[in-house]
């Protein structure tokens, strides 16, 4: 499960996590950083299993927003009054826009992990396929 989440935290491939899922390492280089791998580089997994997979991973995108807006909220509950709300929407608006590309990576990640388990062989597998001696 620790490895899991350090995966996905490193946005790599669900089956092996080894292999990259996004083409571009830095999520702010905004012209590419939805540029997905079709393939994991490491294991050959299909990064599109069908059109309109990631369709849902709206709903992870939905789901990480709300964190991250409660998160926000909790951190500057101590040091901002309650009827403040103004401050309250701002710094969440900011905060949801300075993390929206990385909202947007991790919901595509998270999604993916929902459907595919790890393999300890994948990466084996996919080399003595691809690579017969
Ligand atoms: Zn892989």
């Amino acid at each position: 499960m620790a490895s899991t989440l350090v995966s996905i935290a490193q946005m790599k491939c669900p089956r092996c996590h080894e292999g990259d899922v996004f083409v571009h390492k830095n999520a702010y280089n905004l012209g590419n950083a939805g540029k997905m791998h079709q393939h994991c580089p490491a294991c050959g997994l299909d990064y599109q299993p069908e059109p309109g997979f990631y369709f849902g991973a709206g709903y992870v995108s939905y789901a990480l927003t709300v964190a991250v807006s409660i998160a926000v909220f909790v951190a500057l509950f101590p040091f901002v009054d309650w009827y403040r709300w103004e401050i309250y929407i701002g710094v969440i608006a900011g905060a949801l826009l300075l993390t929206f590309p990385l909202l947007f990576r991790y919901s595509r990640v998270i999604w993916l992990y929902f459907f595919v388990k790890y393999d300890k062989q994948a990466i084996s597998k996919y080399k003595s396929q691809h690579f017969h001696s």
